[in-house]
């Protein structure tokens, strides 16, 4: 096959493979068909690394390429291949976000080196590099060194390697300002002046330090928004990557998950009623949920504490309970004993449904992905807007392991730091039944004044154990 075939087939194959990432995108919007918009983006992404494979091991005209390329390429994808899935099948459901910082580090840390290997090479040559290469190299260096270094935080927080809570030093702002400011005098100097290894060394220097010294004063709670930013950060410096070796599936795909990942930030942001910036600012909340559990010994009044037997009894009897997950249920895995639970009670005439808050457990789609794991139907989970107006006709409301996300505070307390968050309306139930251990706070580190409501009934257990005593005190009904 001549030259300019190889080349034209290539440019089809990375339009094919761009039209899958869209297409693979679309279909995340329902759970219905996500999993299937996975695989379609990931085949496209397998046709777009053999066709970049082809592109890169085939010389064109005058060019030479090494016999080493075909083999070096198959290397890279076994061992990147390898590690993933490897890291990938065995990962806990709890702890994909500090995974998915870690692709994002691993993402972040390829789109530099693309950028500053190409640059490097076209500075060896010596003579002067196109303006728009130096601009793309600089943003890709940057944005891509701070993603690695800033993911590897992140990660290490949620995964309790770097300690969660805020880490301030006297200064650190201070500090943080003059790397920014370091790093952009080193990118305007190298894009006015002659290419320049010694200064782009600096700015990559500059970047890493900038993105721990970013990410270390942010809670561990606020990691996923955190990571989710990070994640729109790889995807931008994967597409200025794309611009400096003239790739443009990487710089669709990069502009897909730049944007992907922007939105997805915004969206979590006002889920919870804060700023990207108030994030960014750091120090909100007890850290992570560990210290927020040990916090407080809860809110001051009485509580009513039930047994499994009572709340059988009202749950056999009802003729609507909605199901309010969050993440306790996930910590304790508990997903299983819920549809368990759901089925007993679907068996005896009674309707069950779920509530998704949209930040409800510690990532997004946190519930959406455990129930489903579970083979709850997915027409039972429904989002905030299409519940809330069902509590008032539901008999019980039984929330697992959801704190936060039901606290009328929200609605009412000025005060409070979720002040204006939108909640699930669970007060609204004729009846509310809780499963939690104790009566700690949850991420936000506040009381939930829910639980003093004189229609809420306390089951204070594991998640799992506390369901799996209402399935045995239901069946006994
Ligand atoms: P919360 O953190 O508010 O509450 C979880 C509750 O679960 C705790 O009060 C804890 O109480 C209980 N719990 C913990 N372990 C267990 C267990 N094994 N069995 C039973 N209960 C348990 O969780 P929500 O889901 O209600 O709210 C999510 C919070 O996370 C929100 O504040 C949200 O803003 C925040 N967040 C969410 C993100 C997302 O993308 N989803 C991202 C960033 C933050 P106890 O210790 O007494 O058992």
């Amino acid at each position: 096959m001549d030259q300019s075939t190889i080349e034209t087939l290539v440019r089809i194959a990375y339009i094919v493979a761009a039209a899958m990432f869209v297409i693979g995108l679309h279909r995340m919007n329902s759970p219905a068909t996500a999993r299937s918009g996975n695989l379609v983006s990931a085949l496209g992404m397998a046709i777009a690394v053999v066709a970049a494979g082809v592109d890169v091991a085939t010389p064109s005209e005058g060019q030479e390429v090494s016999g080493l390329a075909w083999p070096i390429i198959g290397l890279g994808i076994a061992i990147g291949g390898g590690l993933g899935l490897l890291t990938a099948r065995r990962v806990q459901m709890t702890a994909m976000p500090q995974l998915v910082s870690l692709f994002n580090a691993v993402g972040g840390g390829a789109a530099a080196l693309v950028a500053i290997e190409d640059y490097g090479a076209l500075a060896g040559f010596g003579g002067s590099i196109p303006l728009q290469t130096t601009v793309a190299t600089v943003l890709g260096v940057i944005i891509g060194c701070v993603t690695f270094s800033g993911s590897l935080i992140a990660s290490g927080k949620l995964q309790g390697l770097v300690p969660g809570r805020p880490i301030t030093f006297a200064g650190s702002q201070i500090v943080t300002a003059i790397l920014a400011l370091a790093a952009l005098a080193g990118a305007a100097l190298l894009i006015v002046g002659q290419p320049n290894l010694a200064i782009l060394a600096l700015i990559i220097a500059v970047a890493l330090i900038f993105g721990v010294t970013m990410v270390l004063p942010i809670g561990g709670a606020d990691m996923p928004v955190v990571i989710s930013l990070l994640n729109s950060f790889t995807g931008t410096a994967a597409a200025m990557a794309g611009f400096v070796i003239n790739n443009p599936v990487l710089i669709i795909a990069g502009a897909l998950v730049g944007a992907a990942g922007a939105i997805l930030t915004k969206l979590m942001a006002d889920a919870m009623n804060r700023s990207i910036l108030n994030i960014l600012v750091g120090g909100f909340g007890t850290g992570d949920a560990a210290a927020g559990a040990a916090a407080g010994d809860g809110p001051g009044g009485s509580v009513r504490e039930v047994t499994a037997d009572d709340v059988a009894i009202q749950l056999a009897y009802a003729q609507k309970v909605i199901v309010v997950p969050g993440y306790g249920l996930a910590v304790a895995q508990a997903q299983h004993n819920v549809r368990e639970l759901a089925e007993l009670l679907e068996a005896r005439g009674v309707t069950v449904e779920y509530a998704i808050h949209p930040v409800a457990g510690r990532m997004p789609g946190h519930m959406n992905v455990l129930l489903a794991e579970a083979n709850v139907p997915y027409p039972q989970l429904k989002e905030m807007e299409e519940i809330n107006p069902e509590f008032s006709r539901a008999d019980v409301a039984l929330v697992v392991g959801a704190n936060d996300v039901t606290n009328p505070a929200a609605r009412t307390n000025t005060s409070s730091p979720i002040y204006g968050m939108p909640i699930l309306n669970v007060d609204e139930a004729q009846n509310i039944v809780v499963i939690k251990r104790s009566m700690r706070p949850g991420y936000a580190g506040i009381d939930n004044e829910l639980y003093l409501n004189p229609k809420t009934g306390m089951l204070f257990a594991d998640a799992k154990d506390g369901l799996a005593q209402l399935v045995a005190a239901v069946k006994a009904v």
